[in-house]
């Protein structure tokens, strides 16, 4: 490459680069103050775009009307909040002017406005006047309703809405591309080289906005303000910002910037209805790397994305994309690990607490009850064996592939739903698994039963490589590293030659069935096979879930922490659960490819791996039930759309399908958050609690310590965060069987040196040895593996699962059984044994009457003892209790602490946290007392209690 096709190639992708530059930090503006991805910023830049090209062609273009409505919308909804809130009628007004009149207005100005003939910067005006307004309407209408809800589930929504502007996108302006006018044909020379001015226009209006944006958001008053509602919702509150209003604004702002940059890079590409989303998923790699809250590290990383791109296409044109998005991932991942410092995980807020099941559900399911469940399951194999027999063609057809999308959402479930890690990228693995058979049966002439094991392979292959790097990443980098794979992997179909590319592969072989003398069109062979397949596959998910992996899985989406300390090694299970997933989506696709018997690429892009996440979220992402009841759902409401559509005038209206889901999921996820077949779960039997066995809880598997030797020691440890020094060269040693109490004010690092001897923090400096092993280095799960267990200060439970399912999940250390003989059921005799450790602890501990009651509706006090039994069942030989007794009441106080010198009498080593003096007093053998991350000293409670720097320092007036 010489250095004139260089030159050329840095204009064009610093051009480009320039606007994504300003799409990325609108991202960074809307993430930080109100914590929604902005997926659909993409089309504000096509808005912005095809607005202004509209306009120059001198008609209306039909975004004013969607302005039109989406503010009176946000209005009536702003009247009726109003409304509930009795606000006194004067109040009425604002909404009326800024929601109905103000739009109007601009509505009636473009239409009357000489458009085509009128001078540039009216256009921009126009253009600006008509998109801004529909990201404030955005906002008030999707994500007002729900500001509080999670990062994801807003991430969720957003892509939601993202597919409702596209789908009205294509209505608004059609499939077409459109090239608007260039501001200038001016071009000079540099140092020898061709400079378009035009290209220099943008650079320096993207750099003045970028400045601009730069100097609002930290220079003034406003700007600061809105930062502050990002970090802190009620403090913004309290110092006189709504966090609505930030909202409002954010999203005005935002539109008006990716507005601007659409109608900055109009003249350079063809831009076309669904541009904007891929625009908008560079820019956001870009944010990713400022962390999605520097802004002036996105703008360099969205101008690097811009000219990576232009020297990609050179090399590579076909593969461009492909390489662009694959490049996303290694950078997500660095972001994600260089942002992560904390280890507390954002707890769930979705839909919050325990929810109640309506009457008539209770009535049915009395009545349901009375059947026998197996004979349920008769009745239903029967219903799905004869169901073919009662539909047309047609509708088998239709019947099996909503039973193929059901495999694929048993995974979603299970990754997203179950395990908490969400995967836009299914439908990539149903691609992986089709094209793998298609290739094998077609150009390898293997039969598609002999292609089964190997597709497989590939698919578990490839799904183990890209969860083994994705999977380390946290809260939002997954989801959009996810994106970027699915799109990567996309447009690897649909660029290889010798897989078809975009037209993909024809006459794929059928899959060899029997007739059994009876079945004998292969549309109804298919569909028992399809409805075999599903059956074993749920009834595998289903034991899988019930089973110590099961819990272990349970705990990965917000209680990673305590599953580690429970011996669950955390990454490793992440990556099975991904890969079942995957294996799941590739069995799908091995079924398609044979079943339709063509196959290309748009089946497995982004919008069918979206498609899965809606399907499984209007199910219900919580349940397994919710993937069969979703995929039947949503292929019942796409046929009779589709049939709607073909005879209706409706039929020009774009993609109606995808803006009637995309609506649908908004209004789903802003009552609920737990989809249709929650209702299903009221049906699931109690089970019965098991009788509790008379083994020892306390004999721990390992061997004994050996006697005179500490059984935990303590030496010199060190932990830094930052300035802050937590646990300042701090030495103990707790002898085995002895109660050691620690002591000390709030803050003075003891829940940090829990942090340390657990493993879920690695000390700075010093060395922890326990039994004779030293321990620092190790992960969490090996140290809970050497006996060691713990309670949490801040009570981590499932609080969907029951108190006996809760104290289980201690026994996970003690099984051996993995996945496959789980999902085969191998495991009982293990489970057995596990719930009977379980039903013992709840009763040595008091909770036996609570056994089959959610954790989540027990009373603190109760929690914490729950929390107690959990870790008494790992078998340990040390216990480790933070805080036990806080929240107890006096005589579960006296309860527990008959319960912790029971466990003393019979060898257990106890080294406890807590506050209340007369409790540690009566209990301890020995005190430790910390304050300042430093040991004041350490002796027995008379010892302690007459120390003149502890009686100053912590104790005060309270040791008597
Ligand atoms: P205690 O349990 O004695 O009340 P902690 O161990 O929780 O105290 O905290 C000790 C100090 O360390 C506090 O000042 C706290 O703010 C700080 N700290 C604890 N965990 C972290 C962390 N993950 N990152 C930064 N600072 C932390
Ligand atoms: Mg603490």
């Amino acid at each position: 490459m010489d250095f004139t096709v260089a030159f050329s190639l840095l204009q064009d992708g610093l051009t480009n680069g320039a606007a994504y530059g300003l799409i990325a930090l609108a991202l960074v503006l809307a993430f930080s103050v109100t914590r929604v991805i902005l997926v659909q910023a993409g089309e504000f830049v096509s808005f912005g775009a095809l607005t202004i090209y509209t306009l120059q062609n001198g008609q209306t273009p039909m975004t004013v009307w969607f302005m039109l409505a989406a503010c009176c919308v946000a209005g009536v909804m702003e009247l009726i909040r109003l409304r509930c809130a009795h606000a006194p009628a004067a109040r009425y007004l604002r909404p009326v002017v800024w929601w109905v009149a103000v739009p109007a207005v601009i509505a009636a100005v473009t239409v009357a406005a000489p458009k085509a003939h009128a001078p540039m910067a009216l256009q921009v005006l126009l253009t600006l006047a008509i998109v801004v307004p529909i990201g404030s309407a955005m906002y008030r209408v999707v994500y007002q309703p729900i500001a509080n809800a999670s990062i994801l589930v807003l991430l969720i929504v957003s892509v939601a809405a993202h597919f409702v502007l596209d789908g009205l996108a294509l209505a608004a302006f059609g499939p077409d591309g459109a090239r608007t006018a260039a501001f200038t044909d001016t071009r000079f020379e540099v140092a020898g080289q061709s400079v378009a001015l035009q290209n220099l226009l943008v650079l320096v209006a993207s750099a003045a906005l970028m400045g601009m944006l730069y100097w609002f958001s930290q220079k003034t008053a406003h700007g600061r303000a809105l930062r502050a509602t990002a970090s802190n919702r009620r403090g913004a509150l309290l110092m006189g910002i709504s966090a609505d209003m930030a909202g409002l604004t954010s999203f005005g702002l935002t539109a008006l910037i990716c507005a601007i940059a659409g109608i900055l890079i109009a003249p350079f590409v063809t831009i076309y209805y669904n541009s904007g989303f891929l625009v908008s998923l560079k820019a956001f790699v870009g944010a990713t790397v400022g962390a999605m809250l520097s802004y002036p590290l996105a703008a360099l990383g969205a101008l690097s994305i811009g000219v990576f791109e232009s020297f990609a296409a050179f090399w590579s044109s076909g593969y461009k994309d492909a390489l662009v998005f694959a490049l996303m991932v290694p950078i997500l991942l660095g972001c994600s690990m260089f942002s992560s410092h904390v280890i507390d995980e954002e707890e769930e807020k979705a839909g919050g607490g325990m929810r109640t099941v309506p009457r008539f559900i209770k009535a049915l399911r009395d009545a349901a009850w009375r059947v026998p469940g197996k004979l349920w399951l008769i009745a239903l194999l029967v219903f799905i064996a004869v169901l073919p027999f009662g539909l047309s063609h047609y509708y088998v057809t239709l019947t099996s592939y909503i039973y193929l999308y059901a495999i694929v959402c048993l995974g979603v479930i299970l990754l997203t739903g179950v395990a908490g890690q969400v995967s836009f990228g299914q439908a990539a693995f149903v691609g992986v698994g089709a094209y793998a058979s298609a290739v094998l049966t077609k150009a390898w002439l293997i039969s598609p039963w002999l292609a089964l094991p190997l597709v497989l392979l590939a698919t578990a292959l490839c799904s183990w490589i890209l969860g083994a790097v994705t999977l380390r990443m946290r809260s939002h980098y997954l989801p959009i590293a996810t994106i970027a794979w699915a799109v990567s992997i996309f447009y690897v179909f649909s660029n290889t030659d010798s897989i078809g590319a975009s037209t993909g592969m024809t006459d794929l072989p059928p899959i060899p069935l029997p007739t059994f003398g009876f079945v004998h069109s292969y549309e109804l062979r298919i569909y028992y096979l399809v409805a075999l397949v599903l059956f074993i596959l749920a009834l595998a998910s289903r034991n899988l879930l019930d089973s110590r992996t099961g819990r272990a899985i349970r705990s990965l989406k917000s209680k990673a922490l305590m599953a580690e300390s429970m011996g669950v090694n955390v990454p490793l299970l992440k990556i099975k659960v991904f890969v079942f997933a995957a294996v799941l989506a590739g069995i799908s696709g091995w079924l398609y490819a044979h079943m339709q018997r063509f196959i290309n690429p748009s089946s497995f892009g982004l919008e069918m791996g979206v498609q899965y996440i809606f399907t499984a979220v209007i199910g219900g992402i919580g349940q397994l039930s919710g993937a069969i009841v979703g995929s039947a759902v949503v292929g019942a409401i796409s046929d009779w759309l589709q049939s709607i559509l073909q005879m209706n005038v409706l039929q020009k209206f774009g993609n109606l399908q995808q803006v009637i889901f995309g609506v649908l999921i908004i209004l789903l996820l802003q009552r609920t958050q737990h989809g249709i077949a929650y209702l299903f779960t009221a049906f699931i039997r109690p089970r019965k609690v098991p009788e509790s066995g008379n083994a020892l809880l306390t004999m721990h598997a390992g061997p004994a310590p050996e006697a005179g030797k500490p059984l935990l020691r303590v030496n010199r440890a060190t932990k830094r965060f930052g300035g802050l020094t937590a646990v300042s060269d701090v030495s103990f040693d707790v002898a085995p069987g002895e109660i050691m109490a620690m002591i000390g004010p709030n803050g003075a690092g003891k829940s940090t040196m829990f942090n340390l001897i657990s493993g879920a923090l690695k000390p700075t400096s010093g060395e922890i040895i326990f039994a004779g092993k030293r321990i620092n280095d190790l992960t969490s799960h090996s140290i809970a593996d050497t006996g060691l267990s713990r309670t949490f200060q801040h009570v981590k439970l499932l609080g969907e699962l029951s108190a006996i399912d809760n104290a289980a999940l201690g026994a996970y250390r003690h099984g051996r059984c993995g996945m496959l003989a789980t999902m085969l059921r191998l495991d009982r005799r293990e489970e057995r044994q596990a719930m009977q450790a379980a039903a013992t602890a709840l009763e040595r501990t008091g909770l036996a009457e609570v056994a089959n009651q959610p954790a989540g509706s027990l009373p603190l006090g109760k929690q914490r003892i729950l929390e107690v039994a959990r870790a008494l069942v790992a078998r340990p030989q040390m216990l480790l209790l933070d805080e036990p007794a806080a929240g107890l009441r006096a005589s579960e106080k006296d309860e527990l602490a008959e319960l912790l010198k029971r466990l003393q009498s019979e060898g257990m080593t106890i080294l406890l946290v807590e506050h209340d003096m007369a409790f540690v007093m009566n209990l301890a053998d020995r005190v430790i007392v910390q304050n300042f991350g430093c040991t004041l000293t350490i002796g027995t409670p008379a010892q302690v209690q007459s120390h003149p720097d502890v009686i100053a320092a912590y104790l005060g007036g309270v040791a008597s």
